[in-house]
């Protein structure tokens, strides 16, 4: 018997605790039992974000919902924005802000480069007209970490909003929005919630909350705040997901939000000198937490490889497709990463890599150790 592992960013494998809660029967939303449910579920959230804002609402859509809902709830059209585009994801905001009528300025970042807040603010400067920033804090794509504190502070500067897609970055790094200065913040399911696909979060600060419009119907954040709150929503929620994302939220916390970053940051250290070990190496510059983007050209047959032995790991998407295989770290335990350091040394040594066996296992063993989570 064999299962497939997902060490893919998105889907990501679901804790048991999650797939207990998954597998009872359906209630009913406009129930004192969901009610209930859905308000335990915002407390979470509070506290994985250290600030007792109820400005925050959850979609049944995937992460890119909450996105076009960050677009039209915070901009009007004609509104100059800034665009931070280092990826499949800076692209997509560049799209929606362009379908939606806004007027972006792009900040083109190479694929794999970070974005240098320096060039933010001296656009900002240019364009001090632009309304928002838009950016990625980790750009999934490339595995690229944009820095995300830093460009916060160059918005709180020129008074644009801050708008960060953090959809592979909650549940992994410790981000407190009101420290990191971020304005609205964007969340998905399927990646550091460690749920299935099919619920999205916006949250904002009260700066955003001054600009809110009335442009959007079903992702209207005014319609949708004033039920939340109330533990109700505007249409029929993700039940199943909301209930299931209490228990990942519980999981998380009790982890705490520092260890949970820790581990991330063991992970994707571990991983990186791993490949380095035998003789790979990372594709970003500056690699977010949540995900380990590893350069090659045989790419496509190490995936396959790897698949024949039970385990998928994403390939690069369009101009990096063929050039990069990525890992997901989200909600990794270390041990499993560890078996698939293991797997990966087996694939590269049929592929006929010149390595050896075991280095990238001592590697990835001797960082957890010196995290201390082993
Ligand atoms: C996955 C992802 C999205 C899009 O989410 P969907 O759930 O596929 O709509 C947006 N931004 C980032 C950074 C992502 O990783």
């Amino acid at each position: 018997m064999r299962q497939e592992r997902l060490f893919t960013p998105g889907p990501v494998e679901l804790p048991e605790r999650v797939r207990q809660a998954l597998s009872r029967q359906i209630i009913h939303h406009r129930t004192e039992e969901f009610r209930r449910a859905f308000l335990e579920v915002r407390e979470l959230i509070k506290r994985m974000l250290s600030d007792p804002s109820e400005n925050f609402v959850f979609f049944a859509s995937s992460g890119t919902g909450a996105m076009e809902s960050a677009v039209l709830n915070f901009f009007q059209e004609g509104d100059k924005v800034l665009v931070i585009n280092g990826g499949k994801f800076g692209e997509r905001w560049l799209k929606l802000a362009t379908h939606w009528g806004l007027k972006p300025v792009e900040y083109r970042v190479e694929w794999g480069k970070s974005a240098d807040p320096q060039e933010v603010r001296r656009l900002l400067k240019e364009h001090p007209d632009c309304k928002g920033v838009f950016f990625q804090i980790s750009e999934t794509s490339t595995g690229a970490y944009h820095p995300a504190k830093e460009i916060g502070e160059v918005c709180q500067e020129h008074e644009a909003l801050c708008v960060a897609d953090a959809i592979t970055a909650l549940g992994v790094y410790h981000i407190v929005p009101k420290d990191w200065k971020i304005d609205v913040l964007v969340g998905g399911s399927q990646k550091g919630f460690l749920l299935p696909p099919g619920l999205s979060l916006l949250w904002f600060s009260e700066r955003a909350e001054r600009s809110l419009t009335d442009r959007a119907f079903y992702f209207s954040v005014k319609k949708e705040l004033s039920k939340q709150k109330e533990g109700q929503t505007a249409w029929t929620p993700a039940i199943s997901l909301i209930l299931a994302l209490k228990e990942s939220l519980e999981l998380i916390l009790e982890e705490g939000m520092e260890r949970v970053e820790k581990r991330h940051r063991a992970l994707s250290e571990g991983t990186l000198k791993a490949v380095k070990a035998l003789g790979l190496k990372a594709f970003a510059q500056h690699p977010a937490l949540s995900v380990s983007a590893i350069a090659s050209d045989r790419s496509e047959e190490i995936r396959k490889e790897l698949l024949k032995l039970g385990i998928r790991v994403a390939g690069g998407q369009d101009e990096l497709k063929g050039k990069i295989f990525r890992i997901s770290h989200m909600g990794a335990d270390p041990k499993d990463t560890l078996m698939l350091i293991g797997i990966l040394e087996v694939v590269l040594n049929r592929l006929g890599y010149e390595m050896e066996l075991g280095a990238g296992v001592k590697a990835f063993s001797k960082t957890m150790m010196e995290y201390g989570l082993w």
